[in-house]
């Protein structure tokens, strides 16, 4: 059932449609007012279905994207370090109609119709649209505009706005059908909420990548600085940081992944100083398919409560369930599955009524696959992970593609793919188990073992895009814990590679 609509205040909005920069390119310095945004993106005006944007952040990304979306079409946002075919896997599953591509990224996108036998070199010019240079930026967006942008109101709220993909508690990625009510809600749910930067007078620092769902945050919401904690790892320590003028920095967001107390006290002890602005650090959580946002630590709550993230949002509800989706008590020693329910759950994945149906009850829960506790006082925090998932630095890496990608080799029989723990670099790393057609041989030689691993690693480094790369490690096993319908046991894994870890 979709919810009702609620209108959030509007702000003063053509008046906020001023010279004032909104969009900063930090190698050229080449800005982008409000006002040039709202022109360039009415400007792209053209009629269809899905766009893919296939591009690293640039100036151009947010007038393509706010320009697809007034036109009536549905942005989908394709990884940039995509190879080839998981690149064919997105265009194939989302039935992309047209494709806004970066100019370095022809080479890749040129590959991928050659994989998908689609012919025709003209049409990838003509979709060869996305440069980073201002000049290119204007003879672009051209000089055709849509009369005025639509208002996507009424039942319209209901429709997908963006198809970000997420791999969600299990298998291939999907697209996850976005839509504009589920957008703005995060509208209605942060104003009054949380402090929000001053347009006027504070910057942004819009690092992660745009094909996140976080773009919502980042570009819409201008969070000052949401980082993922591999980041804030390289804040607590690296030199570039003393040779750059970081006095201004006032607030940092984290998300994507857990972020570590001490990780948090190590940046601030090295930001906190003297002429230095006090630093925030805060962190939100959320899934491609809450879009994205259902849980904030206020910045009041980011000392006393550190490690957590943070309370509900207003609008969302929240349970804690045990395997048998019953009700737990919830109290700091309990933890259980989450499920969240209110206006910002997808409307479910695209083209794939089973995972919808997997994934989301009949009466709106959305089965998060996180395990989480909460305290006496409603703030939550994240202590496992039940779904298959693994995350690197923030990014999706769904075992399922890697274990394909492993299977696709005559010399592997069998193959299962974990997330280990990196306590340095704050990141899961993707790890294989292995069944060998040489297994007899290679069990008994640790040399030889090691050397198939290695290869096997190298290998993979050629298929996928670099942060589902093995840096976990290849470990080469007798058999593949499995239930008895066949699936994988990453939960024994899971113990065996946490095992291993304690013993060296
Ligand atoms: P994505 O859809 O790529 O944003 O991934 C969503 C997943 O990232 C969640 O289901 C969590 O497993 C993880 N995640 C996001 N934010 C946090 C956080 N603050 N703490 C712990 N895990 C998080």
């Amino acid at each position: 059932m979709p919810y009702p609509i609620i209108h959030p205040p509007q702000p003063p909005y053509k008046a906020s449609l001023d010279d004032s920069p909104a969009y900063i390119d930090a190698l050229s310095d080449v800005r982008i007012s409000r006002f040039q945004t709202y022109d360039l993106s009415l400007r792209l005006a053209m009629l269809g279905d899905v766009a893919m944007i296939f591009s690293p952040n640039s100036l151009a990304w947010p007038p393509t994207f706010f320009g697809l979306i007034a036109a009536g079409l549905r942005p989908t946002l394709a990884n940039s370090f995509y190879t080839p075919p998981e690149l064919a896997h997105q265009i194939k599953d989302s039935r992309a109609k047209m494709i806004f591509v970066h100019p370095t990224l022809f080479p890749i996108l040129i590959e991928t119709f050659r994989v998908l036998g689609v012919s025709g070199r003209e049409r990838v010019h003509e979709a060869a649209k996305i440069g980073h240079e201002w000049t290119r930026l204007s003879e672009f967006f051209g000089t055709g505009r849509l009369p005025s942008e639509e208002l996507f109101d009424g039942d319209q709220a209901n429709e997908t706005a963006l198809l970000c993909y997420s791999s969600g508690t299990t298998g291939l990625s999907k697209g996850v059908e976005t839509t504009h009510q589920n957008v703005v809600s995060l509208n209605s749910a942060f104003f009054g909420y949380i402090d929000l930067p001053d347009a006027k007078t504070d910057v942004s620092g819009a690092i992660l990548p745009f094909y996140h769902i976080l773009l919502v945050v980042v570009l819409l919401w201008d969070f000052r600085f949401c980082l993922v904690p591999p980041i804030l790892v390289a804040m607590s320590f690296h030199p570039a940081f003393d040779k750059y003028d970081m006095s201004t920095l006032k607030f940092i967001c984290s998300g994507a992944a857990p972020l570590g107390e001490s990780l948090v006290t190590k940046v601030l002890a090295r930001f906190n100083r003297k002429g230095y602005n006090q630093l925030t650090i805060t962190q939100g959580y959320g899934l491609t398919e809450t879009s994205p946002v259902t849980h904030w630590l206020r910045g009041q709550d980011s000392i006393r409560k550190r490690g957590s993230i943070g309370r509900l949002l207003p609008n969302v509800q929240a349970r804690l369930v045990d395997d048998d989706e019953k009700d737990i008590q919830p109290g700091p020693e309990n933890s259980g599955e989450l499920w969240v329910r209110g206006p910002n759950i997808m409307k479910g994945y695209l083209n794939n009524p089973t995972a919808t149906k997997n994934s989301i009850t009949p009466d709106g829960w959305f089965k998060t696959g996180d395990i989480a506790i909460m305290d006496d006082e409603g703030y939550f925090s994240i202590v496992d992970r039940k779904k298959e998932l693994i995350k690197y630095k923030g990014f999706q890496v769904p075992p399922a593609d890697l274990e394909a990608v492993l299977l696709s080799r005559e010399d592997i029989l069998d193959a299962a793919v974990i997330g280990v723990e990196s306590v340095e670099e704050a990141t899961e790393l993707p790890r294989a188990y292995v069944v060998a057609s040489r297994n007899d041989e290679l069990l008994k030689d640790p040399k030889a073992a090691a050397a198939f691993a290695k290869a096997i690693q190298e290998w993979m480094r050629t298929k996928v895009a670099s942060h589902k790369f093995l840096r976990g490690g290849v470990i080469i096993t007798d058999c593949i814990p499995k239930t008895g319908s066949g699936k994988i046991l990453r939960r024994t894994l899971r113990e065996l590679a946490a095992k291993d870890a304690l013993r060296r």
